[in-house]
């Protein structure tokens, strides 16, 4: 009888091409992790395929303590019986690892933060999608009651990432040691088509690029490629 749930193909193509790559260049970093994990930087980002912190900043194993939720969402502080997984996450960075930063990352063309601004149909009677973007509303309402321009969406995902880092503050061992400073919150978005990566400015709350100069070149060359496609 032939195997009637088979691995995907493609991953077992990328476990090897790991093996033969990867794991041979970090293998006494892999053997020196199993001892255990000291990252100093949590990063909480959507689920979004397009969006892989360990990718966007190269990160090797062992660098980041990652969580991923739809739409890069931390919900305030709260201690009610419900399952609490990215609380749970944060918990574990903050109090065990002890994480020197928290690094909120949105992302442009969010799927969660238009499911929210849609007002989305639920795909399932639980509605689990609707009711966690819920979680959006305040940044929403920030954004006021004006006419919504072509940049709505982006500015939503702004204001969702300056949301979930003031709701980070709402957690008492966020609040006490980023007050000590002993632990630092910052906001991030990440442009998917452009590659330009924004990083909140904590005086203004503005999302500034990160590397200017580097990002006007690399869309020069996105351009330049296109050009070059659409002549051919
Ligand atoms: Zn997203």
């Amino acid at each position: 009888m032939a195997d009637a749930t088979p691995f995907p193909e493609a991953l077992t193509e990328g476990y090897r091409a790991f093996l033969d790559d990867r794991f041979v260049r970090e293998q006494d970093r892999y053997a020196s992790l199993a001892e255990g994990q000291s990252p100093e930087i949590l990063i909480i980002s959507c689920c979004d395929s397009r969006v892989s912190p360990e990718v966007i900043f190269d990160a090797r194993p062992g660098e980041l303590f990652v969580v991923r939720n739809v739409a890069n969402l931390v919900p305030p502080f709260e201690t009610g019986g419900e399952y609490h997984g990215t609380s749970a996450a944060l918990e574990f960075a903050v109090q065990a690892l002890k994480v020197k930063h928290i690094v909120v990352l949105g992302h442009a063309r969010c799927g969660g933060v238009r499911a929210y601004a849609d007002d989305a149909a639920p795909l399932s009677p639980g509605d689990f999608i609707g009711r966690w973007v819920s979680l959006i509303r305040p940044a929403a309402e920030a954004l006021g009651d004006e006419p919504r321009g072509p940049d709505y969406l982006e500015q939503l995902e702004f204001a969702t990432v300056t949301n979930s880092l003031r709701n980070l503050m709402t957690f008492p061992c966020v609040k006490i040691l980023v007050e000590r400073g002993k632990l630092r919150l910052h906001g991030a978005h990440f442009g998917i088509a452009t590659g330009q990566l924004r990083i909140r400015d904590p005086e203004t709350g503005e999302f500034r690029l990160a590397e200017p100069d580097r990002a006007a070149a690399a869309t020069r060359l996105i351009r330049c490629q296109d050009e070059a496609g659409s002549g051919g």
